[in-house]
This record gives structure tokens, sequence and C-alpha cells, in this order.
């Protein structure tokens, strides 16, 4: 359970003298090669541009030689990996600049506001899981959606409409990502706020270039959308936006100037926090239960100690309750190990078999047991032991499934003697001092509510609906409880420092393709890039197998003769962002799915292009 962020917690200081050097091999050095053409490309091809510039951010270039950019990159002195390389262009100058992983962490956030604002927002919440090198240790920042305090178990109902459910006041939760974004800032980073807001200011008021992933869920949206998203989302001819045209949002950057000058308190008190309770309130179907300005007030973080499994010779470390993710993942990915995995072959029916039976039973655990451990007692310890595990891996044979006739996954019981789709960003930032952060970020759905303060240019969360619809389990909603997540902001530790970092998009989804993402890695021996793109599959206790393109036909049918129910077609599994560490450098990479790109920066760039007298790039 998460205690309270202490304001009186000293800062870290991130200079130089203060941590110790990752004394990474130069390199780039003995190369002289262009920053950019260092992107490598030993994973399979993928489709989509390899490497994109980024020509939206002042002072910033993929050809300046400091830094590196595209699908997968090598660099020595800094690592940032997202879904938008505007964002990895704004956190690539922090670093470079001195600012460490967890200002870069920072920049970006309040810039996805912006320029990717489907995704996430200050209207949203998340999880950032914090590996501080100066300490030793890992921190986690939670910034998870509250229900309101007046809330009950009836909240939130689905009542046979869905659609219109995820649009009511009901379904908003108290954001968490201004306070947590700024406790990060406060604790860990070492750069002004000013210097971290004003990149996503900048944007908002002069414009940026929106993506086609933007444009079409601004098009696929706009049933969900109130006048001002309608607003914010056209042109000054009321079009909508499409891909490659400038958008503004001076609303957005008017309310980033009010936290840029009062901090947090300009968002959760005052007129911010006035216009947006009254847009929840005229939302809502119940005024009383739902989140008002006293709650904006209360809102704050928590600080969490993340779930830790070993596993092999590393540990999976990850957010905590509430989010099942972390945990699940670990779950899995020890059953998978106790059923020597690493015998079949990374496309065979056997491995794809192992992990979707440990799926079925590992999610039917989650439904049973998980939900917010301020309100429920989750046996973490119990569902993590071994001697539980290895039980749900004895279940588990070829030839046949542990899926049930009847439809729906049971779950086991790992205390005997006790009690028992959507969207999102995922990013990942590793810096010269070994500071790393692995953070998922939401408003829930795609554009989240759909509805978007007025005046403000920012859209609500939709985030309670991750509570069960029907109360009486641990996921039932209650005042000021924070629904059950699936998102796994996680790290793989060896020998207690960060070596690799993953987490998805996607709702339930996210869990899978964290956790295959990291079988690839450490079990199948693949780079990072090839870790995110060799073919997924996705199930839970409700059953049903989504695949990605490339699991073999054959594979495909021996699992359907051995009782999976296989999707006719292929879908698209999660958006991961990674990072790895190697000895000497460092290596990022961006799911091909969407337009994601990984930024390098490299201290020893300028000398050396210098020296091969490319005499490109700025000057430093
Ligand atoms: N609300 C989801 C969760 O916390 C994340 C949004 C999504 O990707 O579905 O699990």
């Amino acid at each position: 359970m998460g205690r309270k962020y202490n304001p009186s917690k000293e800062k870290r200081d991130g200079s130089d003298a203060t941590r110790s050097d990752l004394n990474r091999r130069r390199f780039l050095a003995l190369t002289g090669a262009s920053a950019s053409a260092l992107a490598i490309g030993s994973t399979p091809a993928v489709a989509g541009p390899e490497y994109q510039d980024v020509t939206d951010v002042s002072g910033f270039s993929c050809d300046h030689p400091q830094f590196t950019c595209g699908r997968q990159v090598r660099a020595a002195d800094g690592m940032i990996s997202t879904v938008d390389p505007i964002a990895g262009g704004v956190a690539a100058r922090v670093l470079r600049e001195g600012g460490n992983a967890i200002d870069a962490a920072i920049a970006i956030q309040y810039v996805l506001t912006v320029t990717q604002p489907h995704g996430s927002g200050i209207g949203g919440g998340g999880f950032m899981v914090i590996y501080d090198a100066e300490s030793d240790s890992v921190e986690v920042v939670n910034s998870r959606e509250r229900a309101s305090q007046t809330a009950t178990p009836d909240l939130y109902r689905h009542e046979g409409e869905y659609d219109q459910d995820i649009q009511t006041g009901e379904a908003m939760g108290t954001p968490g990502t201004v306070a947590g974004l700024e406790t990060a800032r406060e604790l860990f980073g070492t750069r002004s706020r000013q210097r971290l807001i004003n990149p996503a200011i900048d944007l908002a008021r002069r414009g940026f270039t929106v993506d086609w992933f933007l444009a079409e869920q601004i098009h696929e949206n706009t049933n969900k959308f109130n006048d001002a998203a309608l607003g914010a989302y056209s042109d000054a001819q009321g079009n909508l936006y499409e891909e490659g045209d400038t958008m503004t949002n001076p609303d957005l950057a008017d309310t980033l100037e009010i936290i840029r000058r009062e901090g947090a308190e300009g968002f959760y008190e005052g007129p911010v926090a006035e216009d947006v309770a009254e847009t929840i309130a005229s939302y809502a179907r119940d005024p009383d239960q739902v989140v008002d300005e006293r709650d904006l007030a209360d809102y704050d973080v928590t600080l969490d100690e993340p779930v830790r499994k070993e596993w092999y010779d590393v540990e999976l470390v990850g957010q905590p309750m509430p989010s099942s993710g972390p945990t699940v993942a670990a779950m899995v990915l020890r059953v998978l190990e106790f059923l020597d995995v690493d015998e079949y072959d990374v496309r065979s029916a056997e491995k794809y078999h192992l992990i979707a039976e440990s799926l079925y039973s590992c999610w039917a655990d989650r439904m049973e047991y998980m939900g917010d451990d301020e309100f429920v007692d989750v046996p973490v310890d119990e569902l993590l032991s071994d001697d539980y595990l290895q039980s749900r891996a004895d279940e588990i044979e070829f030839g046949d499934t542990v899926f049930p006739d009847d439809g729906t996954m049971p779950p086991g019981d790992p205390t005997p003697d006790g009690r028992g789709a959507g969207e999102t960003t995922h990013f990942s930032v590793i810096d010269k001092w070994g500071n790393a952060v692995s953070y998922t970020s939401t408003i829930e759905q795609f554009m989240g509510s759909g509805k978007m303060v007025p005046g403000r240019g920012f859209l609500l969360n939709n985030e309670l609906t991750d509570f069960d619809a029907e109360p009486g389990g641990p996921n039932e909603p209650d005042a000021w409880k924070r629904p059950l997540s699936s998102m796994s902001p996680m790290m793989v530790m060896r020998d207690g420092t960060p070596e690799f970092t993953a987490g998805s998009p996607g709702g339930w989804a996210i869990v899978s393709a964290t956790f295959q993402t990291i079988l690839h890695r450490y079990v199948y021996d693949l780079d990072p890039l090839g870790s995110i793109t060799e073919p997924q599959v996705y199930t839970h206790h409700f059953g049903g197998v989504e695949w990605e393109e490339g699991v073999p036909t054959e594979t495909r049918e021996t699992l359907a003769d051995w009782g999976h129910d296989l999707d006719e077609s292929p879908s698209t599994i999660g958006n991961v962002q990674a990072i790895g560490v190697e000895d000497d450098e460092l290596v990022g990479a961006a799911d091909p799915s969407r337009d994601g790109q990984a930024v390098g920066y490299d201290r020893g760039g300028l000398d050396r292009a210098r020296g091969a007298g490319q005499g490109r790039g700025r000057s430093d």
C-alpha cells in the first residue's frame, strides 16, 4: 500500500559530482559515422518509417551529431523511447542540458498532453516507476485517478448502454497527472518547472504537426466529443484536423501557463478546478456522487513500494496495486519459467500454448483477488509465491487446454487457509547517471470521456470505467477508491540496477504485450526491437486468443486442435517502448505499430563529427 507524499523529503541533486557515471564505452568514437546513420537493424523488417526527423522542437534535430533517432538506436549517455518523436526530441534536449531521466520524463508527459491528447494528459493519471541511482532504490509515484469521496459501490453500472456510460460524470476520476509530475519533480528532478513545461506551452501555442494516429483518433471519436473538444480538434475553418496539419491549442497553453506559475495548486484549486468540477457535474447522472472541487483540492499522489519477483537470474520490478499489471506479468513469467518455456521455439505451438494457458489462469486470479489495496486485502505475496505458481504450472499440459467448456476460467486459491481496450501511452528514459523511468500514463480510452473542459483545452478521463460495473468484488467502486489498472510500467533488474524497461498501452492487453517483450528479450535473446516485434498472443479469463501477424499457420492449427479459440484474423497487441542497458551502451526501441521513435544522446558526438570533418548539424 502506498504512503502519502512527504514534501519535506530532501530534494535530489542531479549534478555530475553526486552521481556515478555509467562509464560506458564511447562506441561511436570508433565509427565516425553520422548519428542518424547509427540506427541499427538486426531485427525483422517492420512497416513504417525507421527514422523521422523532428522539425517542431526548437534546438533539436535528429541530424545533430549528439542525437540518434530511429526505431532502435544505441547511445552512450542517454536514451528516450516514446510513441511521439516530438516528445522524444524535447526530452533529448533536457538530457543534453544536464537534466536527469526524471526531468526528461516530466517534459515528455507535458508535451504528450499537447501532441498526443488521445492517449494521456493532465486530465488523467498514471504510474511512474523510477530507479534513483543516488539512493540505489526504486520509487513509484502513483497518480492513479480516484473516485469522489462520496462515491458508493453503485456509482457506476453499465445499464446496457456502455457507449453512453463511458461519457458520464460518474466515469471521470479525480485527475492525478499534474500532482504526479510535480511530486516527481520536487523529489527527483533537477530542473525548474518552467524549463520542463515550456516546450509543451510552446507547442500548444505555436502549433505542431498532426501525425496519422492523432488524425485517426480525432476522426474516430467525434461521436463522444463535446463542443469544446470539437472546437479544439478542428481548424479555423471548422474542419477536423488531418494528418500533416499544424494544430494549436491556445486554451491548453493558457492552462499550462497557470500550472507553470502556480504549480499543482493552479490545477487543483481555483478557476481551473472550478471548471473541471463544473464540467464533470454537467455530465453526471447523480451529481452528489461525482468528483467535485473538494476532491480536487484533496487529491494527492502516493509513493508506493514496487512489486518484486525473482525470475531466472533477474528480478522483475513494477507498479504494485492498484495496478494488476506487473503482478500478473510476474505471475505469468514465473509460471512459464516453471514450465520450461525456453525449451520451445519462439514461434512454436508449445510456446504460445503455455502463454495462453498461463494467462487464462493468472487472469482469473486477477479478477478474483485484485483491487485497490487501500480498500481490499490483496494476497499479493501468496499469488506470487513459488508454491502457488508451481501449482498453477502443474495444471498445464500439452494437447489440451485448462480453459473450461463453460466459458469462464475459475480462479485458483492462493491462500487455502485464509481469504483468498482502451488506450494509454508508455515511455521510458535512462540517463547517463543510470537513473531510469518507466512511466505508463492514461486517460483510459482513446480521447478519454471525449469531454474537454471548456476554455481549458484538455480532455477528462473516463478511468472509473475500470471499476467493475457490478458491485461485490474487490474492484467495486467506493469513496476515494482507485480502479484496478492493467498498466505495467516495469523494470528488469540485475544485481539491483535496471537492465531493461518496458511497458505498453492497450487495456488488458498491456500485460501480455509487456511480459512477452520481456520473455523475448530474456528467454529468446532477441534485441529490444526484436523483442517488441516478435509476434505475440493475448487472452484472459473469458478465453479467445488474439494473435499477431507472424504466428505461423501450422502453429495456429495446432493451437486450435488443443482447444484454443483463435481469432480468424490477426490483431496488433500493445505498443511497447523499451530500453535495454548493455555493458557500455543504452539500446532504445519503439514499437513500429505507431510512429514511436527512440532518441539516443551521446556527449562525444560533436567532437567526433568535427574530428571526422563532417561539420554537420548545429554547433554546440
Ligand atoms: N485504463 C486502463 C488501465 O489502467 C489503461 C487504458 C488502456 O490502455 O486501456 O488499465
